[in-house]
């Protein structure tokens, strides 16, 4: 009875392993049917996705980077990305879109973030749209190309659906490599909403870097463009800490491009419906003896009742 068990333990191991070394062949074998993964890789030769256009014209010389500063946004950027491809692909342009996707624990840096973005991509990109991930371009004669003279504000003041003010460079603005260079790039300072596009417009009037905005639009402030901006969704972080009010109303000419400190997590090739999009994890860094309000907690609020209506009453404190 006892070597018959054995015997059938044996024969039980035995077909165990066969049946194992026959479905592992057969996984080898098969073709694989899901698409290979690109993880972590660039597309760099891979020109169709990112959108270069086959004719050669006057506008396709130059290679557009959209930089969109971007956090916890994603139901915005999943109408984004669908949305400005359609919109650009009627246009002779080349042109990529970068989500710098700030994953530190510091307040949000849109300043930052698109000066990170700028030097990711300055080698192979002559010009940048800094992109709010919420203002939906509507009007095929808003036109992204080249700015060889000097910035050009898409969303203009008379345009754009809530920011009316003359010296308003918020929301969309095209930045040719040279100029952005010239300018040293944006202030580093900016942590929280608000002010640093506005510190970026002394930076190019100081310059001498004049803005120009797209001409004779009929379609005014209610159908130019699509604010996808749920207020009370996406609250506006406009608490103010420490020094914050005061030095950030100030031209800053110790920060910008050449001292931004940060460290690209890591790179992810995605595509949302059709349209290729590259994510970069970025990790900012703060000193807190420059900027201490890049944290911000209650203790350190300096109270201003009148902030809260900030928003609604933004005007330039430059001018
Ligand atoms: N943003 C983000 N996450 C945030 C805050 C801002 O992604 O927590 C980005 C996003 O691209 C947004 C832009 O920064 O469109 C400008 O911020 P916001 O829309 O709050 O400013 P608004 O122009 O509406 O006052
Ligand atoms: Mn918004």
């Amino acid at each position: 009875m006892e070597v018959l068990v054995k015997n059938l333990k044996i024969k039980y191991v035995l077909t165990c392993i066969a049946v194992t070394f026959v479905v592992s062949l057969f996984i080898s074998l098969a073709p694989i049917n899901v698409e290979q993964c690109k993880c972590g890789k660039t597309e760099e030769t891979d020109i169709d996705e990112r959108h270069v256009h086959k004719s050669a014209s006057k506008h396709t010389k130059h290679r557009l980077a959209i930089l969109v500063p971007f956090r916890d946004r994603f139901e915005e950027l999943l109408i984004f990305a669908p949305h400005i491809k359609s919109f650009l692909d009627k246009q002779d342009i080349n042109y990529h879109v970068f989500i710098l996707n700030q994953i530190d624990k510091y307040r949000f840096n849109r300043a930052s973030l698109i000066n990170v973005g700028f030097l990711e991509v300055k080698g192979e990109f002559d010009y940048i749209a800094m992109h709010d991930v919420d203002l939906l371009p509507m009007n095929d004669q808003l036109k992204y190309y080249y700015p060889e003279t000097g910035p050009l504000h898409i969303s203009s003041p008379e345009l754009h659906p809530r920011y009316h003010y003359p010296t308003f460079i918020g929301g969309i603005l095209l930045v040719n490599r040279k100029h952005f260079l010239k300018v040293n790039g944006m202030s580093n300072k900016y942590w929280g909403w608000g002010l640093e596009d506005d510190e970026f417009y002394v930076r190019l009037k100081e310059a001498g870097l004049n803005v120009t905005r797209p001409p004779n639009l009929l379609t005014g402030i209610q159908s130019t463009f699509k604010h996808i901006h749920d207020r009370n969704h996406r609250k506006r972080d406009m608490a103010k800490c420490f020094n914050q009010r005061e030095v950030t109303r100030k031209r800053d000419r110790q920060t910008g491009l050449n001292n931004v400190a940060y460290k690209i997590e890591n790179t992810i090739n995605a595509k949302i419906e059709n349209t290729s999009i590259t994510i970069l994890n970025v990790m900012l860094t703060c000193d807190k003896s420059i900027t201490p309000w890049c944290l911000c907690d209650m203790l350190n609020i300096v109270s201003d009742k009148k902030i809260k209506n900030q928003s609604n009453l933004k005007t330039n404190v430059y001018r």
